[in-house]
């Protein structure tokens, strides 16, 4: 039987992994999976019914249960629509506030290894495209394709800024550089799955080229699928 192909697009936040995936979804008509807003609506689910990491484990089945989420294409530019049981809570966790929390919430082994399995479960036919920061060296290191994205702390700032900017949110620079750099500090620093290129990763630095090309270069190296 013939393997269902993936590519995992890996890297820090702001450095172009959300707008590649889609265009990379759109062009292949594969299935995408957003596993930071995975993690990010269960950071969302737990903070609606009150329950620490510390409660974790006695309410994971309960949790387990309302735990279904689905993504949408949505607007290319803008990042992934995201629904919990088919209800779009998009604006709802796209914030900074549970951008922070995931980012505790998702050092922690006994978060991960519940959500790893809801990951898996995106490999469906006829091809996946994962994003996120452990895809390439935890979850699918089966991928055929593995890309790790970086871009400066700046110019990673200057997207998020905008992004945010087009839901309405204020948002100060100086803060958001600090935060974007303490996150990105604990993603690679943490015990359990850090960020870092898996070792057959091909880089690419996205500071200064558009997302046009960086898409292009990546399906130049898909001739052989
Ligand atoms: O990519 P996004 O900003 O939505 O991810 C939110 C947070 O989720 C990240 O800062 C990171 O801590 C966590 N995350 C993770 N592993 C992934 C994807 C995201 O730990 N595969």
């Amino acid at each position: 039987m013939k393997s269902i192909p993936i590519i995992t697009i890996d890297g820090l936040s702001g450095s172009g992994k959300g707008t590649i995936s889609k265009m990379l979804c759109i062009e292949l008509g594969w299935n995408i999976l957003d596993s930071g807003a995975l993690y990010r609506t269960l950071a969302y689910l737990m903070e609606k019914r009150a329950i620490d990491l510390e409660d974790f484990e006695n309410n994971s089945k309960e949790i387990k249960e309302d735990f279904k989420v689905t993504f949408g294409i949505g607007i290319l530019g803008e990042p992934v629509n995201i629904f919990l049981k088919g209800q779009d809570i998009t604006d709802l966790v796209r914030t900074e506030e549970i951008a922070e929390k995931t980012s505790v919430l998702s050092s922690s082994k006994e978060i991960r290894d519940f959500v790893r399995p809801c990951q898996r479960e995106f490999k469906k036919s006829p091809g996946l495209i994962a994003d996120g920061r452990d895809m390439g060296t935890v979850i699918f290191p089966e991928a055929d394709l593995k890309i790790y994205l970086t871009a400066s702390l700046e110019e990673r700032a200057k997207r998020r800024q905008s992004q945010l900017k087009s839901v309405g949110s204020e948002v100060n620079m100086p803060i958001l550089l600090e935060e974007l750099e303490a996150r990105d500090r604990k993603d690679k620093e943490r015990e359990h799955s850090p960020l870092k290129p898996a070792e057959d990763s091909v880089l690419m630095d996205t500071t200064r080229v558009t997302p046009e090309e960086v898409f292009k270069e990546i399906m130049s190296l898909l001739v052989n699928f």
